[in-house]
């Protein structure tokens, strides 16, 4: 059996997007800043798509910019924000220790620049407090950046009570929705937010594409330089094929949303039942607070890499908070924050989940994790120690 489990890295194109993709890059070849008629079709449609991620956002028209990717639009954000902060005099960010590295690495460029970033903690459930949100802002703050949903566990945070704080206090206030937008409900204007990332392979849209909201008002400054396109705030030729399949992925996963999401909870269920029977593992996150396909454990005496590994053999597509697969030797900054011990965010398993699952599928996942764990720790040193009481268990 294939199974695939890593929506949070990213969907399959929805059929629906893909035909729109492959439609517009058929018949609209124009260049969208051309003023033939060839170029104005593009340019119609370029804004029929902008007006459709709009209306999905409850935002106008005019505050969305498109951009290569969630990552850009965190980045654009970000440097948007502390550009106006630095020539008022206003040098200190506020942000999370679970962010993603899109944000977290612009932020540490901003460090080394002179900025002072603090990064709230979160709790053994993985969520921010709206207090220690309030407390962190200082007359000096000119950005709040706090993520809608997390990408390695799931759990949502309280953005709107938070967007609300900055309002009040005068701060600009940015969220990474990239794992949020088409999978729960997103109104900017509820959320109280001046800036928002959102990238559409993460709801069956195309890769290499995204839009940034940015409140009328707002301060934006562009990083890539060259001609007028996105109103001089992101030059290049718009890539139209993915833009409208963006708008057309979108579009559908706010109509279906509902129906998806209480399919997808069933399976959540399921699978979180199903494996919470694996001796010593610990669910990873919010119970309740989290996206509706987010699955992540953590097993004692495995290593997150091997279980990949098996699991892959085992046509099982997943991901790992893990060393090797995020490119270095520390686990997850995500799982530590939670208050996961180094070992044990070792030991880390992400599955995610979407509609396109089925029953079928998950009673394989329960069925060929449950093995492959058990392979993995039986040639396991870690798990040795464990047994032999050399270790102590930490989950039970
Ligand atoms: C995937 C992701 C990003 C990056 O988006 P890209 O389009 O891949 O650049 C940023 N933030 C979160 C929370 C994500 O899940």
């Amino acid at each position: 059996m294939f199974v695939y489990a890593d929506n949070a890295a990213t969907t399959k194109m929805r059929p629906s997007a893909l035909e729109c993709y492959v439609n517009t890059a058929k018949s609209f070849y124009g260049n969208a800043s051309s003023l033939h008629g060839e170029g104005q079709r593009a340019k119609e449609l370029l804004t029929d798509s902008r007006e459709k991620i709009a209306s999905a956002l409850n935002c106008s028209a005019r505050e969305i910019i498109f951009t290569s990717g969630g990552s850009e639009a965190d980045n654009q954000a970000i440097y948007s924000a502390a550009t106006l902060g630095k020539r008022k005099g206003k040098t200190k960010i506020v942000s999370t220790a679970i962010e993603h590295h899109a944000v977290l690495h612009a932020l540490d460029k901003l460090k080394r620049d002179g900025f002072e970033i603090e990064l709230l903690p979160v709790d053994e459930r993985g969520i921010v407090s709206v207090a220690d949100a309030n407390n962190a802002i200082t007359p000096d703050t000119c950005l709040v950046s706090v993520m809608l949903a997390n990408n390695e566990i799931g759990t949502l945070q309280p953005v709107a009570e938070i967007g609300a704080i900055c309002k009040e206090r005068g701060v600009l206030f940015h969220t990474d929705a990239v794992q949020a937008v088409g999978h729960i409900p997103v109104d900017v204007k509820q959320l109280g937010c001046d800036y928002l990332a959102l990238s559409a392979h993460k709801f069956g849209g195309p890769k290499g594409t995204g839009a940034l909201f940015v409140r009328t008002g707002a301060p934006l400054s562009p990083i890539i330089e060259g001609g007028a396109q996105e109103r001089g705030k992101r030059a290049g030729t718009e890539d139209l094929p993915a833009v409208a399949a963006m708008a057309a992925a979108l579009t559908e996963a706010v109509a279906t949303m509902n129906e998806a999401t209480q399919k997808t909870l069933a399976l959540r269920e399921k699978l979180i039942q199903g494996l919470q029977k694996i001796p010593h593992s610990s669910l990873n996150g919010d119970r309740e607070k989290r996206l509706a396909g987010n699955v992540s454990f953590c097993f004692e005496g495995v290593e997150g890499e091997a279980l990949l590994l098996y699991l892959d053999d085992f046509g099982v597509c997943a991901s790992s908070g893990s060393a090797c697969t995020s490119g270095s030797l520390d686990p997850s900054h995500v799982l530590l924050a939670i208050g996961r011990k180094h070992e044990v965010a070792h030991g880390s398993l992400r599955l995610t989940l979407n509609e396109n699952n089925t029953e079928a599928e998950i009673d394989y996942l329960i069925k060929t994790v449950s093995e492959v764990v058990e392979k993995v720790r039986s040639m396991s040193c870690l798990w040795r120690d464990l047994t032999q009481g050399k270790r102590k268990f930490i989950f039970e």
